[in-house]
């Protein structure tokens, strides 16, 4: 008899899992209705070049507690991204930074914006494209709006079908305008590839004596059988049977391509803003710096979530999506020992780091 059902193998189900097996000495049975682990880190290899399946993967927090956590359970490769993106014709540094000013304009011309930059914000801010395109200054202005129409425009209208203004200011937000010359992605403390990929970092996550695993089963298969507490990282609407209607998502769909080439860009992840129907292109073996005279890159499309279609990866926050979430929340609310969590249960945008800290708080939550 298991005491607990986790519903979803991705990293918020297997850290839960883990927490109830470990902590408590509980059996624990997780499922998930995919044909493997691991849900949207989900990685495998082909021809020696580790694959992220569900789009590029790259750890990073600034909370030990969850580095130190991942940490019993794999060696990291460390890893730092540095994209590139595609503007009028050349590849330039992403987030677009004062290094990036120097690319695209003539040395005078980026002095000039860099300093006007740096008096007004300070060396080291970091100004969301939303924020910068209020400010009045003439100068600032011009630089606003160029990496407005040249970087997030047309990116996020290709990404969520919606101009930057009609999405949550979150989103833009994620990628600001970085006053700096640090060329990186991200500026987390950590910052790592598990060394043997993402799906064997979850493998042993769930490798304890008390947890059972259950591939291609979905919830409505086991929801007859008596547990104790459920945890369900599926989509919370779902679980529902979108009794007050569906949530919705934008999905994407990756055209994976064999390249005859050792390397076929300049980075792992190069965006294309305003060209092509693609959003970005990964290119897989970089992450783990594996060689190869050949490479695999994919070309990522975004799309609407079509139920029964295809996957659910982003969560859309606006009011109407968060009123009925919380219509949902409220209901779940009222049936003890259920409880959601994860990007499609709690319906938030998390990375990975989040979804593990949102794991290991609703961990102490119930059980502290
Ligand atoms: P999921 O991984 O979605 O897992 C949910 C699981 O539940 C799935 O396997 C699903 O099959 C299963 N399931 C759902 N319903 C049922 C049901 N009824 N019955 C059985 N099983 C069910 N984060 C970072 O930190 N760094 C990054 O670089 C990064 N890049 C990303 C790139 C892309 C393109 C995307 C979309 C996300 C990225 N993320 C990144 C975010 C990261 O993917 C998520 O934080 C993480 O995967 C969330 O894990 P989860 O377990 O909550 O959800
Ligand atoms: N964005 C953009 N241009 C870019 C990169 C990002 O417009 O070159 C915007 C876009 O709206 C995107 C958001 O910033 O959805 C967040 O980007 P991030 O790279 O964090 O997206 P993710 O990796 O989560 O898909």
């Amino acid at each position: 008899m298991f005491e607990n059902l986790v519903v979803g193998s991705g990293i918020t189900g297997a850290v839960m899992a883990n927490l109830l097996a470990d902590k408590l000495n509980e059996k624990v049975l997780i499922i998930d209705r995919r044909n493997h682990l691991a849900g949207n880190i989900y990685d495998y290899k082909e021809e020696g070049i580790t694959i992220h399946k569900y789009g590029p993967h790259i750890f990073h927090t600034n909370n030990k507690e969850v580095w130190d956590y991942l940490s019993k359970f794999t060696d990291w490769h460390y890893f730092q991204l540095k994209p590139k993106v595609f503007l009028e014709g050349h590849f330039a540094t992403l987030p677009f930074n004062l290094t990036t000013l120097y690319e695209v304009f003539s040395v005078g011309t980026a002095e000039k914006y860099e300093n006007k930059l740096i008096s007004e914000y300070g060396y080291g801010a970091k100004v969301p494209i939303l924020v910068l395109k209020k400010n009045k200054d003439e100068d600032l202005r011009f630089i606003s709006n160029y990496v407005y129409e040249n970087v997030f425009k047309n990116y996020t209208s290709k990404q969520w079908g919606l101009p930057p203004e009609e999405i949550d200011e979150s989103v833009t937000a994620r990628v600001p305008v970085y006053i700096s010359h640090d060329n990186r992605y991200f500026q987390d403390k950590y910052q790592a590839i598990p060394k043997q990929g993402y799906t064997k970092l979850v493998e042993n996550i769930l490798n304890h004596k008390n947890i059972t695993v259950k591939l291609n089963t979905d919830y409505n298969d086991v929801k007859e059988k008596k547990f104790k507490r459920i945890f369900y990282t599926g989509s919370i609407d779902e679980f529902f049977n979108y009794k007050f209607g569906q949530l919705t998502y934008r999905s994407l769909n990756f055209d994976i391509k064999h390249v005859d080439k050792e390397y076929y860009q300049l980075s792992a992840v190069t965006n294309y803003p305003n060209n092509y129907d693609f959003t970005r292109i990964t290119e897989h073996k970089y992450f783990l710096d594996e060689k190869s005279n050949r490479s695999i890159i994919s070309l990522e499309y975004p799309q609407e979530f079509k139920l029964g279609q295809n996957e659910r990866y982003y969560p859309i926050s606006n009011k109407q999506n968060q009123e009925l979430y919380e219509k949902y929340l409220n209901e779940a609310k009222s049936i003890p020992n259920l409880y959601f969590a994860g990007r499609l249960g709690d319906y938030k945008y998390y990375n990975m780091d989040l979804a593990i800290e949102r794991a290991i708080k609703l961990f102490k939550e119930v059980y502290e």
